[in-house]
């Protein structure tokens, strides 16, 4: 069976599927010997207990955030946890008829509900609660980690509808050979990971984990966008051949007529220090750092997170490290909190600063600090205004002054805007007097000129990076970054893309930002091509109302072949 998507990121692979998915529920059956009655009870009271401590933790955190009036969602959990029809009828379950915890639960849980159905339908709407505590308690009897535990030996052909930052954050990308979705596009977060990462990917596959079955031999051909179950027997996948690489390219790449342009990378984890080194990356232009919280919404403390940022910046000096505060929203950082309707315009970024002000704090001040000692740059995303950057600046003031009078050493970092909202783009310049530079992330402009999920792959053929209302907003930010004369760069997926790259330069931007694993290829694309070209080329194609990436091509052909 074959089944279509996105092409990710190119490779083939050959490998069993491993599918994850986030919402089945597994209840293993265990028949019990009678002797294994006390300790089987004793492990589901200390789930219990868990459970109990890990909503008393969220329940504490959304009263901070939301307020009291929220929190009492979770009373009903902790009630039900203390609740001798729950707790104890499964404790005597395991008793009566030596069966294992999760499936004693599992039978209580269905006898509740048939309670509930018969009740009034407030009392109905308690399934919802009911669910929560049967998955968190089942949870902690398998192991926090849950389902997303990757076999070890050979490595799988991971099969998700999607993955959160933290739940990639989790995963030992060693084990995983492929990366096929149902969700996704190429811009989605699991798109810039698997090519950050180098695996072959293809999303956006709408029913892989309804269609593959766990375990099945599959090819995933990233290249064209396909995967396909039980392929014939003679299928035969190339190894995918290492280039042969020589030390990591030095300097600023060049243009055809000798123009400079830096070249930064993006990163996610710190692991991939390394690939940015090889990469001959001018240091990171965007380090993801939400992707440093845990599943559970915790982010590591201000001491380690300083260690974090000393050692990456350290690790590409003299070059700088751009390290983007976190750009999440509430579900990120308590995951069974209520996510907004539209988490794509909800509660994201800073707008979470008056309910969760905490994280942004503790990362501030650990990024003030280690300003003091390398080279670091902030970057605040989803800014949408002059207005947040009043709020942002007086955050910098106000935690400086909490460093100073603790006696620490710190020092104010060039701090970044990036231009990911329209709004933002069309006040380019003023936020360029307010901030020290500027970043555009396209991924995101290009969704919310064009109202195009980019999460979404049923609009996918809608997502036009290259749509002429796009370009104006491009060019517009150039010319807004040279009247307030701050540094201007792009660190979304469009300057990876060959024709998005030259595009960039064309509009007259200098500096990109973008995966390690395509810093080479850009460089070597910007080589074979002379800024003139570009400029006339942008000039021609900025007339056509129908523009795309293709036909900027064929324009630039046109202009180099001298036509
Ligand atoms: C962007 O929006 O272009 C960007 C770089 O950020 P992210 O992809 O993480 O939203
Ligand atoms: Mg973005």
């Amino acid at each position: 069976m074959k089944l279509s998507g996105f092409a990710i990121a190119p490779g083939q692979v050959l490998g069993k599927a491993f599918v994850f998915r986030r919402a089945e529920r597994q209840v293993p059956f265990r028949s019990l010997d009678q002797r294994a009655v006390s300790a089987e009870r004793e492990r589901l009271q200390t789930a219990f207990r868990g459970a109990q401590s890990e909503l008393a933790d969220l329940r504490a955190r959304l009263s901070h955030e939301a307020g009291e009036a929220h929190a009492y969602l979770f009373d009903a959990q902790i009630l039900m946890l203390q609740d001798p029809l729950f707790a104890g009828r499964s404790l005597t379950l395991i008793e009566e008829r030596l069966i294992g915890a999760e499936w004693a639960l599992s039978i209580v849980c269905d006898e509740l509900r048939r309670l509930f159905a018969r009740a009034s339908s407030v009392i109905a709407e308690r399934s919802h609660d009911l669910d929560d505590v049967l998955d968190r308690v089942l949870a902690l009897l398998g192991g926090t980690k849950g389902d997303l535990v990757l076999p070890r030996g050979q490595k799988v052909v991971l099969v998700c509808e999607d993955l959160k930052p933290s739940e990639a954050a989790e995963i030992d990308w060693s084990l995983v050979g492929a990366l096929v979705a149902d969700h996704g596009s190429p811009t989605h977060h699991m798109a810039i990971l698997a090519r950050s990462r180098s695996i072959p990917c293809v999303l956006g596959v709408r029913t892989a984990t309804t269609q593959v079955p766990s375990e099945a031999l599959v090819l995933v051909d990233g290249d064209q966008g396909f995967i396909e179950t039980n392929p014939p027997p003679q299928t035969r996948v190339e190894p995918v051949r290492e280039s042969t690489r020589t030390g990591p390219p030095e300097g600023p790449a060049r243009t055809g007529d000798g123009d400079e342009i830096i070249l930064r990378a993006n990163i996610e984890f710190p692991s991939d220090i390394e690939a940015v080194r090889e990469s001959g990356a001018m240091g990171v232009g965007l380090f993801r750092s939400e992707y440093l919280l845990s599943r559970q919404g915790r982010a590591p403390s201000e001491d380690a997170q300083l260690e974090i940022y000393r050692t990456l910046a350290l690790a590409v000096a003299p070059h700088p490290l751009t390290v983007r505060t976190f750009d999440l929203g509430p579900e990120d950082l308590a995951p069974a909190s209520p996510s907004s309707p539209n988490p794509a315009l909800g509660l994201r970024a800073f707008r979470l600063l008056s309910r969760a002000g905490d994280y942004f704090r503790t990362q501030l001040r650990a990024l003030l600090r280690a300003a003091d000692e390398v080279a670091i740059r902030i970057l605040f995303p989803f800014v949408g205004g002059v207005g947040e950057a009043v709020e942002i600046l007086s955050l910098i003031e106000e935690l400086e002054g909490e460093l100073q009078r603790a006696g620490r050493a710190f020092r104010r970092p060039p701090l970044g805007a990036m231009i990911e909202i329209p709004s933002a783009a069309l006040v380019a310049e003023s936020l360029g007097r307010t901030f020290d530079y500027l970043c555009v992330g396209t991924n995101d402009l290009i969704q919310y000129t064009l109202a195009v999920d980019r999460a979404d792959p049923r609009v996918g053929h809608l997502y036009a990076p290259f749509h002429p209302g796009v370009v104006r907003l491009l060019g517009g930010m150039v010319s807004a970054a040279r009247e307030a004369t701050v540094p201007l760069s792009v660190c979304g997926e469009m300057a990876a893309s060959r024709e998005g790259a030259l595009l960039l330069v064309g509009l007259g931007y200098r500096e990109l930002s973008m995966a390690p694993s395509s810093l080479r290829q850009i460089r070597h694309v910007l080589a074979a091509s002379r800024t003139d070209h570009l400029e006339r080329a942008v000039a021609l194609a900025s007339k056509s109302d129908s523009l795309t990436a293709e036909s900027f091509a064929a324009t630039l052909l046109s202009v180099q072949e001298g036509r």
